[in-house]
């Protein structure tokens, strides 16, 4: 499925094979997630990707041939962060996910919502036996984000999700597993999106319009609305943090100094590095991370995402593709 331009639906198209690149693997797509990035890349939000593209960074695949390190056959996960120089000074400090240079899957690369897909070796993860093409597919992205964002909310016992999609509710299931109670927010009458955080044993769950009925340590914010930053801030304690983990946000409203006075902190979460994803991983089938999926065809791609858009997806959306 091709997107032309920004703001047109994708197209179903066949594509010429690629030639393999050292390092890189040919895959064959199993299942592909849906990101929200997926949806402001395809409505003109984020800026000059690669076109026409092939959207899609939650790719679960099987190795076809090529690179060094799969054998032909291995299942595999591609997330978002394609490929990196390996030289600059983020790369060099632990820190590829800020590579001047990095591309990014289905962004600067195709990605997988297609058949078969070609990926950098060295960006492949081992996807666990116990997972499901479909099951896996959205912890690489939403789950890495939320894992990534988690780790950066540090110490934190009470914990403010805002949004409650994909990365809500599977980084809901980490911190409950550490033991961190969680209050749920969503748009406003989500009244689905609530009941799902109250299942997986969130303490609170309301409209992102109310109050906690206790003060956060710390709260993230996955919805791409600016609005939630002053929101936010103004649920957290002193001392306390607000982490925007979305890609693209709406221009954040002017608010008072005193909602960052107290020492809060106010900071966002970019990409991910290939540490991230190992460590999610692992941690995954021991929590174990359970994502509610909808499932849609390879050739409903635009559905799916017009039903993101909209709201209507409660978990996550992934195209099942083998
Ligand atoms: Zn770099
Ligand atoms: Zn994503």
């Amino acid at each position: 499925m091709v997107l032309d331009a920004p703001r047109s639906p994708l197209r179903e198209a066949e594509l010429p094979r690629l030639e393999l690149g050292p390092g890189q693997v040919r895959l064959r797509v199993l299942a592909c997630g849906v990101c929200r990035t997926d949806l402001h890349i395809r409505d003109g939000e984020l800026h000059e990707p690669k076109l026409p593209l092939v959207l899609g960074h939650e790719i679960v695949a099987t190795v076809i041939e090529g690179g060094r390190t799969f054998e032909p056959g291995r299942r595999v996960g591609v997330p978002w962060l394609g490929w990196t120089c390996g030289v600059c000074r983020y790369c060099r400090s632990g820190n590829e996910n800020l590579c001047d240079r990095a591309r990014f899957t289905g962004y600067d690369l195709d990605g997988g919502y297609a058949e078969e897909a070609v990926a950098d070796e060295r960006f492949c993860f081992p996807i666990p036996d116990s997972y499901s093409d479909a099951q896996a597919a959205p912890l690489l992205c939403a789950g890495l984000i939320g894992y990534r964002s988690l780790q950066r909310a540090g110490v934190a016992e009470r914990l403010g999700l805002y949004g409650f999609g994909a990365a809500g509710h599977i980084v809901a299931q980490i911190a409950l597993s550490e033991g961190r109670r969680v209050f749920a927010f969503t748009r406003p009458g989500d009244e689905d999106s609530q009941a799902l955080a109250r299942r997986l044993g969130a303490a609170w769950a309301g409209d992102s319009t109310s109050a906690p009925p206790e003060e956060l340590d710390v709260a993230i914010i996955f919805a791409p609305v600016g609005e939630l930053v002053p929101v936010a801030l103004r649920a957290v304690r002193k001392g306390g943090s607000v982490v925007c983990a979305g890609i693209h946000m709406s221009d954040v409203p002017q608010f008072p100094y005193d909602l960052l006075w107290g020492e809060r902190t106010l900071c966002s979460v970019a990409n991910l590095t290939r540490r991230d994803g190992t460590e999610l991983l692992a941690l995954a089938s021991r929590v174990p991370i359970h994502a509610e999926v909808e499932v849609f065809a390879l050739r409903d791609a635009e559905y799916a995402l017009d039903r993101l858009r909209s709201g209507e997806i409660h978990g996550a959306a992934v195209l099942s593709i083998s």
